[in-house]
């Protein structure tokens, strides 16, 4: 994640006013001391059409939050704090909380305990605040309200929608969750209970090794890292053992890259190559089903053509869609992502509506790390929109994914929109592996996690 670097208000020239370009004095003193997130960049105008008129509320804004994962629970927290006189809800049915980047480590036999991923809710959201233990069903966004699984009708002035995405296992023929975690089948994005079996798969696999198949989403992913990570330290468990000789890793890609940033993709490919044996990558394959008892996935190419591969091990990384409520929505884009503005998070047709998270429509960003420079921003944003301004902060797309290489090396990839690398610590190099890396990952990824969930960094 990157790292927190406070400045004084007169450096902070990445927050700007949309209207002029200077510096927004007031907005930048008000909401983002102590925050120290320099994310913004000057903004040109923005307007809406067909967005529904503004509350009127203006001093006790009634703000309803949906979804309490890390980005609901930051936009919870700094709220809270930011406009103690608005009335705040938050709706989400799970109570408890999921560490999810510490899945990579459950899964990969670095971690061997699930109480490091699992946290409550209760605990970590600010007092004051109306929880309703329910999920959102319907938005209507035309009448500024939402219905929930319980048939409870809410009301809204404002409303952030942070719902997460949706795992689609379903859509792979063949495959059922009950299979994850079994019979030589693993994936570390679903639960802290699978990300551990599929460590007992891989840590069974690695003793007499065989033929591994590790796969992609074709589908915008949380944390696009983590099947690159699965790769890397599955390689790496393999070596320790001493039976990489006897094993082929074969990787398969819906794309004709395994990363979206180029220059990433091609130093994850030129290590994968330099491996003895190397790590082979198949492009432009789809796994579409699979069967159980024959240990056989099928693939699927851009021409409609389909191939099968045997194997003794496979990590599955299922498609993700935003959640049904998003995506049968007004509020949909036409993948079924919310869909927002990527640099002001606002709803592009319904003003009153901002955006965080994974839910987001926006080109990158499905990692905490982006939480954790956009929540800030998404506040600002509705702070403004609420006291009759338009957004004056711009997100840059920030994201992170340290990348796992073998125990104990990593690298710190962190990049934009534009695909530009962003590093935030300056004597690491983003595309070389170090322990520095490695350490953050392990040791301090987490309570960098927890301080974006308070709202504190
Ligand atoms: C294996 C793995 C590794 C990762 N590694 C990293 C990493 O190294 N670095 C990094 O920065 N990020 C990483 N991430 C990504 C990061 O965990 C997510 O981007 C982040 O958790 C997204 O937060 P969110 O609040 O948008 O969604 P979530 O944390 O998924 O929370 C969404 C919440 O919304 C609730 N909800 C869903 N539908 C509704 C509804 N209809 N009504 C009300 N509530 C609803 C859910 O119950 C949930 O509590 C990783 C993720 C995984 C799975």
């Amino acid at each position: 994640m990157k790292q927190a670097i406070s400045r004084p208000l007169s450096n902070q020239s990445n927050f700007r006013d949309n209207k002029n370009g200077s510096v927004n004095h007031q907005v930048s003193r008000r909401q983002f001391i102590g925050t120290s997130m320099a994310t913004g960049v000057a903004m040109g105008g923005m307007s809406l059409t067909g967005c529904t008129s503004l509350p009127t509320h203006q001093e006790n804004p009634n703000i309803v939050i949906v979804g309490a994962g890390v980005a609901g629970l930051a936009i919870a927290n700094r709220l809270s704090r930011q406009l103690p006189n608005a009335k705040l809800t938050i709706l989400d049915s799970r109570e408890t909380h999921y560490y999810q980047p510490g899945y990579t480590l459950l899964a990969s036999g670095v971690w061997k305990n699930a109480d490091k991923v699992i946290d409550s809710n209760a605990k970590l959201l600010p007092t004051g605040i109306n929880w309703i233990k329910e999920n959102a069903q319907e938005f209507l966004p035309d009448s500024n309200q939402l219905t929930t699984d319980n048939g409870k009708t809410i009301g809204y002035d404002y409303l952030v929608i942070a719902t997460g995405l949706r795992l689609g296992f379903d859509t792979i023929e063949g495959l059922d969750i009950a299979d994850l975690g079994s019979e030589g089948i693993g994936s570390v994005y679903p639960s802290p209970e699978i990300a551990l079996k599929t460590w007992q798969q891989m840590d069974m696999f690695r003793q007499t090794g065989g033929r591994a198949i590790m796969t992609l989403a074709h589908t915008d992913m949380k944390c696009a890292g983590a099947p690159l990570k699965m790769t890397f330290m599955l390689h790496d468990r393999l070596v320790q053992a001493g039976t990489r000789q006897d094993s082929d890793i074969q990787f398969f890609s819906p794309h004709n890259t395994v990363f979206s940033v180029p220059v990433v993709n091609e130093n994850v490919l030129s290590h994968w190559a330099s491996y003895n044996p190397p790590i082979g990558v198949n492009f432009e394959q789809r796994l579409t089903a699979i069967d159980k008892s024959s240990k056989t996935a099928y693939f699927t190419d851009g021409a409609g053509n389909q191939n099968a591969q045997d194997y003794d091990f496979i990590h599955i990384v299922p498609p993700m869609f935003a959640v049904d409520s998003v995506l049968n929505s007004p509020l949909a884009n036409a993948q079924g992502w919310l869909d927002v503005d990527k640099y002001s998070l606002q709803h592009k047709r319904y003003s009153n509506i901002f955006g965080v998270g994974d839910i987001n429509g926006t080109p990158k960003g499905k990692t905490a790390a982006t939480v954790k420079l956009s929540a800030p921003l998404v506040v600002n944003n509705l702070i403004d929109v609420i006291q009759g301004r338009s957004p004056s902060l711009q997100f840059d797309g920030y994201t992170s994914c340290p990348l796992l290489i073998k125990e104990g090396q990593a690298m710190l990839v962190e990049f934009d929109y534009e695909d530009n690398l962003t590093p935030s610590v300056p004597f690491i190099d983003p595309l070389q592996e170090s322990y520095f890396a490695w350490f953050l990952e392990e040791m301090m990824l987490k309570p960098a996690y927890m301080a974006v969930a308070k709202g504190r960094v």
